[in-house]
Formats: C-alpha cells, structure tokens, sequence
C-alpha cells in the first residue's frame, strides 16, 4: 500500500444510500469499494465458517463481533487492489474499529482522505428499507429489525462522526434526492477537502 491514493468512507445510517453511492463514487475515483455487510452476506449465503458466526447477529440487525470484522477488513484491505487507494462502505461502525483501521493505516504510512456523512431521515430511511425488503427479501430489513439496526447506529457509528470531525475529514451530504443529484453534492464536499477524481 503506498502514502498517495484516495481513501475515502462513507457513513450513515442503513438505507441512508450507502451502497448506491458507494458503487458510483468507485467507479469515479477508481478505487474498489468495499463493504463489510456485502462481504458478510457472501459468507453467509456460501456458510462459510464466517458467515455461519455472523449470520445470528446480521438476522438481529446487530453488529457482527469487532474481532470478527477487524480480521476481515485487514485481510481485505491487505489485498492488491486496495494498493491505491479504496471507499469503505459500513466499515468502521464501532470505536474499536476505528482504532483497528488507525493501526492497520498506519502501520502501511496512510492514511483517510475524507469521511463522507450521508445524513437521512429515519422516516425516510425505514420507508427506503420497507420496499428493499420487498424486492431483495434481506432479512435484517423487516420492520422491527431495521428500527434495531436504526438505535445500534446511533448508540456505536454515530459517535465516529464526531471523532472524525475533530480530524476535520468529515463532508456531512444530504443523502435525500436522485441518486446523481447526491452524487453531485458529495463531489463538491470532497473537493472542498481537496480531495478529487484523478
Ligand atoms: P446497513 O448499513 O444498511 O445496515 P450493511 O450491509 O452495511 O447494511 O450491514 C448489514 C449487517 O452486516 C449489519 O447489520 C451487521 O450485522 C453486519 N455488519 C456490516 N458491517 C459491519 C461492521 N463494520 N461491524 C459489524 N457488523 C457489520
């Protein structure tokens, strides 16, 4: 892993459009995006002995064990194509794994370019959910689930905000609108950052 490349990540609650905007930003910057939850879903559905430890907690919508994630994330973010840089989507998610990610970045001399906050209504966001669990039947996005999944975000991710925002790397982005409109909104807050697509 070298010093220059753009490593980015994207916050906020589930259904705030993390993974939608996560996919687009990677195409922009070139960086590949990884998300925790997708990889753990892969490990579940192919029963893996990850994803058998992970699935009561991700059925619960609660988060899957630290040490669990943290072995995951290194291994991932220790693969070659994170080389130049990377956009992590729902990593890190608690404190520990914020001290797990300062460790591992700089062991490798790197460091975070920029956090983006998407910040939506949870209104809006368990509506968002209602209708994704009718069309990809996610079983942590039934109704009482999600609302759970809503309270773990706010007591664990949402402090990380404000432990990044000391580190002035924090765009916070009206996730609310089509999804190029709020691609837009977050090119312009990373460029206040001066951080920009090559
Ligand atoms: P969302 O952000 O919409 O909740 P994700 O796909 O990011 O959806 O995560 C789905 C589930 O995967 C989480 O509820 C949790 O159980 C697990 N998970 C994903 N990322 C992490 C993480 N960094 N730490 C712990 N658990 C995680």
């Amino acid at each position: 892993m070298s010093a220059a490349g753009t490593r980015l990540l994207l916050i906020g609650p589930p259904g705030a459009g993390k993974g939608t905007q996560a996919s687009v930003l990677s195409t922009t910057f070139d960086v590949p995006a990884i998300s925790t939850g997708d990889i753990f879903r892969h490990n579940v559905a192919h029963e893996t002995p990850l994803g058998l430890q992970a699935k009561a907690f991700m059925d619960a919508g609660d988060n899957v064990p630290d040490s669990l994630t943290n072995d995951l994330i290194t291994d991932r973010l220790e693969q070659a194509d994170c080389a130049g840089g990377f956009l992590l989507d729902g990593y890190p998610r608690t404190t520990d794994q914020v001290r797990h990610l300062d460790a591992f970045l700089a062991g490798h001399d790197a460091a975070m370019n920029a956090v983006v906050q998407l910040v939506a209504d949870p209104d809006v966001v368990v509506e968002r959910l209602q209708k994704r669990a009718i069309e990809q039947g996610r079983a942590d996005d039934d109704e009482s689930v999600v609302r759970h999944r809503l309270e773990v975000y706010q007591e664990q991710t949402a402090p990380l905000i404000d432990l990044y925002t000391t580190r002035g790397l924090v765009v916070a982005i009206d996730g609310i609108g089509e999804i190029s409109e709020v691609t837009q909104r977050i090119l312009e807050g990373l460029q206040t950052l001066g951080v920009t697509p090559a």
